[in-house]
């Protein structure tokens, strides 16, 4: 494969915050950005050397960003994938389209992990409306609905408990009007994610396990190392190698696994980018995930990710945003603050992330509460 070198644009397709960090990292190495976001100065474009502004599914503006470009990544999968389909015929879109219509898709992805001998939360695809009365007797209660497409920190999610919310989930079906899946409700003990890189190479590596904590099914923690067995932490890693290998990813792929009450690991889901429970790299690792997503792309030897001390990373919510400005003065000298230049914040929209940094979890556990940000 050929080799981006530094010096090279890169073009992003989408300009939120992981186009911003991926950019920051990138601009380190000296390439330059390029980036496509329907809203002006985007998180992104006020770090890259240029924005195009139109909507993603203007194909005008994305061959704009193809003409500007040595080799195109996109920064959430949300991305039209009949845009990025079109592109990789005539531009370098390394990542390619096929992972990118898998991961859009609840139901392919799910289909495609189990052919590959991954285990994932055993589900049913709706059909009809019976469909969510009977999927009881195949799935047991509680259960959750999810929508295949378009779902993010638990939107597009209904969790039916009993008998008497099965007309819930009939209404949410039939409003919807678009396909719909049933999975199994997991007690699990722990969520967790690997993210995995691999180049065109085909070499691979793993970032350290994160066990991630959520509130209100948005990622409020990230805490790394996981507090896991050594025998449960290689198994996560190895259904990560083995995802990242079947599908022969280019680029970064994030992956969302439950760890069972019984200790058994199961696939939640993909995506197929850099990812918010990798955010702790930045400041923990000898590579962040940022940098390594550019390696992997511009066909680079993929970096060391050896985490270099335990760390927390706390989310700031919109919510969050205004008690950690007031507080800049009482952050520990080992936090690292990184937002994300949101021109509007909102309740629970993403505006930044804190990275604390120590010799134990107790120590950051202290600092975090002592703060009482998040209370
Ligand atoms: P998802 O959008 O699939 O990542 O779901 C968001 C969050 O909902 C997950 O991080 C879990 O906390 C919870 N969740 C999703 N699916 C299940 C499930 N099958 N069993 C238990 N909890 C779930």
């Amino acid at each position: 494969m050929e080799v981006i070198k530094p010096g090279s644009t890169i073009g992003i397709l989408g300009g939120g915050q992981l186009g911003r960090m991926i950019s920051l990292a990138g601009r380190n190495m000296g390439y330059r950005f390029i980036t496509l976001d329907p809203t002006p100065d985007s998180p992104c474009g006020q770090v890259a050397d240029f924005q195009i502004t139109a909507p993603f599914s203007e194909l005008k503006a994305a061959k704009e960003l193809a003409d500007s470009s040595d080799v195109i990544t996109y920064e959430f999968e949300n991305v039209d994938s009949n845009v990025a389909s079109i592109l990789e015929t005539t531009s370098f879109v390394p990542q390619g389209s096929t992972l990118l219509k898998i991961t859009q898709n609840r139901i392919r992805e799910k289909t495609t992990l189990h052919s590959c001998d991954v285990p994932v939360t055993p589900f049913m695809v709706i059909e009809t409306e019976n469909d969510i009365t009977t999927a009881i007797d195949c799935l047991g209660l509680p259960y959750v609905m999810k929508t295949a497409t378009g779902g993010y920190d638990g939107k597009g999610q209904w969790v039916i408990r009993n008998q008497d919310q099965i007309s819930i989930a009939i209404e949410a079906w039939n409003k919807a009007g678009v396909d719909m899946i049933i999975e199994q409700f997991i007690p699990f003990s722990k969520e967790l994610s690997v993210i995995v890189a691999r180049n065109a190479h085909g070499q691979m590596k793993t970032f350290p396990v994160a066990e991630n904590v959520h509130t209100n099914n948005i990622l409020h923690q990230s805490i790394v190392p996981a507090r896991i067995t050594d025998e449960q932490r290689k198994t996560a890693e190895r259904v990560a190698l083995r995802i990242a290998e079947s599908f022969q990813v280019v680029g970064l792929i994030a992956i969302e696994m439950f760890l069972t009450n019984e200790g058994e690991i199961i696939v939640n889901e993909l995506a197929p980018r850099p990812h918010n429970s990798g955010h702790y790299s930045m400041d923990a690792c000898i590579t962040s995930q940022f940098e390594q997503h550019i390696r992997a792309i511009c066909g680079l030897p993929l970096g060391d990710t050896t985490l270099l001390s335990p760390i927390i990373m706390v989310n700031i919510l919109g919510q969050h945003l205004s008690k950690v400005l007031d507080k800049m003065d009482q952050l520990p000298p080992t936090a690292k603050l990184h937002l994300y230049g949101k021109k509007e914040s909102s309740k629970n929209r993403k505006m930044g992330h804190i990275n604390f940094l120590g010799p134990t979890f107790e120590q950051l556990n202290q600092q975090i509460n002592e703060l009482q940000i998040w209370t």
